[in-house]
């Protein structure tokens, strides 16, 4: 599931070549990853035609912003996927193609969902603004200070995982990298979010931006589905020090990784350098 560094990577990726570009017509061929309202056929409608602003991310979403006073707030969840070209690149890997936006240079924007999990919602600004209102500061921004991540663990009696987890208290965090950040600044994953130190709330800070910044220059993780929108694979896979390293040695202290499961979700790390 893509989170913060992998939508940045594709956000960054579209905005370069959309910003500015007029949407001629959509077709949509799974009419399950339009969410309503409008529906699908509402959506075709008023989004073709259109002029794209801007394109921007908040969270795990992405917004594609039209020219007026809507926008298109993409999900990706499991395996949503985009590509761009006046053909598809490579038809053998796009073969669940969910919906298709033309664009007036000739080219179109493909968008690919095997298990169509992710998908597509026309808001106004002011519903967007009311889903916005819920979320979380944004992790990368510079008002996100060690006294804001105090703020969003204070008071919390769930483990600090868990509370890194949810969005309405930190943006754009999911399993990978909390699992790494909390490593990296060697807090237990299980500790009652309230319960962390100034000091460690601090090297928490530093680990979440650390973290973000260095898989955002690595275009990401790709486990299996994610893709940058060339089809090429994000390259932090390589860099993970404790995720997905469940038996293996802990790159600190040599003791094995260890796997639980915290609310319905994996967490490894190392419980002899993770306090
Ligand atoms: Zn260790």
């Amino acid at each position: 599931m893509p989170e913060l560094p992998e939508v940045e990577t594709i956000r960054r990726d579209l905005a370069a070549e959309l910003s500015g570009r007029a949407i001629e017509t959509v077709r949509v061929h799974q009419p399950d990853i339009v969410l309503p309202p409008p529906g699908p056929a509402a959506f075709v409608d008023r989004v073709s035609g259109r002029r794209i602003g801007s394109f921007d991310r908040r969270a795990k979403y992405l917004l594609l912003r039209l020219l007026g006073d809507e926008l298109v707030q993409v999900q990706l969840r499991m395996t949503g996927r985009f590509a761009l070209g006046t053909s598809l690149p490579d038809p053998e890997e796009f073969t669940h193609l969910a919906a298709e936006f033309d664009l007036d240079d000739g080219r179109t924007l493909f968008y690919d969902d095997t298990r169509r999990l992710g998908g597509f919602r026309l808001l106004s600004s002011a519903d967007w603004a009311s889903i916005e209102a819920k979320l979380g500061p944004e992790p990368l921004e510079e008002g996100f200070t060690a006294a804001v991540l105090a703020a969003a663990l204070a008071d919390r009696r769930a483990p600090v995982k868990n509370v890194l987890l949810d969005q309405r208290r930190v943006a754009g965090l999911g399993n990978i990298y909390a699992a790494e950040a909390l490593f990296a600044s060697r807090l237990d994953p299980r500790r009652a979010a309230g319960s962390l130190s100034a000091e460690e709330v601090e090297r928490l800070h530093d680990a979440i931006r650390a973290t973000l910044l260095d898989a955002l220059e690595h275009a990401g993780t790709t486990f299996s589905d994610y893709r940058a929108v060339n089809g090429s694979s994000g390259r932090f896979q390589d860099r993970l020090k404790v995720y997905g390293r469940e038996g293996s040695p802990c790159l600190r202290c040599a003791e094995p990784i260890v796997r639980i499961v915290q609310a319905g979700r994996s967490t490894c790390f190392c419980p002899s350098c993770q306090h």
